[in-house]
């Protein structure tokens, strides 16, 4: 009984300090989510059949999604170095997505280069003005949002390559909110829970805002990645668009036909 009681008293009185809550530091989240993703990336390989490019590149892509729940720090070396990672590879990760929309070689490059500006100090400033650290950016809703941001921005001619590469961000990323809950725990003076238990592992926050706008984002990403219709879509448009270039005849409207007079 005492021993319950004085869990439950030091549960209470744990003081809550970020020095704490940064245990789980940026070195052993890389690690955690690099271990993770070179499993995934084997697993990809040996079982699902996918070829060993898009194993390494989904293994490398579960390891820097490690890093992405800490974009919520407002300061230090999570913030830095995870930011300038992000705005580099996004971009290179989207040169199918630009295929797509039909762009230039030079089309692609400015739009390269405008998207790492825009992540680079567009994005992080307002992760550090709109967001609280292990807030509901430190959730499984965030982390499923990263997931179908991927899924948009990388497009990918077979869909199961898509959703494999998609899962592992959100891989990445639950392998983080883990890490953070199992460094709540502490040992060294008997079991002890930490006040920051529970702040990563979560579907809602106390913040009635944040967890509409984290819901809100969600069902966003979910519509616009259930509209982006997929391979077949464009692999249609595509034939579609050939058909054209090889049967010209007729461009515009037949007049003649719609011409009774005539
Ligand atoms: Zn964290």
């Amino acid at each position: 009984m005492h021993e319950l009681r004085s869990f439950g008293f030091d549960f209470l009185c744990y003081p809550f300090s970020s020095v704490e809550l940064a245990l789980a530091d940026f070195k052993s989240h890389i690690t955690g989510s690099t271990l993770v993703g070179i499993g995934y990336g084997y697993w990809g390989i040996a079982t699902q059949s996918m070829s060993i490019e898009n194993g390494m590149l989904a293994g490398g892509l579960c390891a820097v999604s490690g890093m992405l729940p800490d974009l919520d720090s407002d300061s230090g070396v999570p913030l830095r170095e995870t930011s300038m990672f992000v705005a580099a590879i996004v971009p290179i990760l989207m040169i199918e997505r630009f295929k797509d929309l039909g762009f230039s070689h030079e089309a692609m490059a400015l739009a390269a280069m405008l998207l790492y500006l825009g992540i680079r100090f567009v994005a992080i400033e307002f992760f550090k003005r709109y967001t609280v650290h292990r807030g509901m950016w430190h959730s499984i809703p965030a982390a499923a949002s990263a997931g179908l941001l991927a899924y948009l921005l990388m497009p990918c001619q077979s869909e199961a390559v898509r959703i494999y590469k998609s899962l592992a961000v959100v891989l990445g990323f639950t392998v983080h909110l883990c890490m953070d809950e199992i460094w709540s725990i502490d040992m060294s003076h008997g079991f002890r829970l930490k006040k920051s238990f529970g702040t990563a592992l979560k579907f809602f926050s106390k913040s009635k805002l944040g967890n509409i706008s984290v819901y809100g984002k969600l069902f966003i990403l979910l519509w616009l990645a259930w509209g982006d219709g997929g391979v077949a879509d464009r692999i249609r448009n595509r034939t579609r668009q050939e058909q054209t270039y090889i049967a010209q005849p007729r461009q515009g409207i037949d007049f003649e036909k719609w011409m009774p007079w005539r």
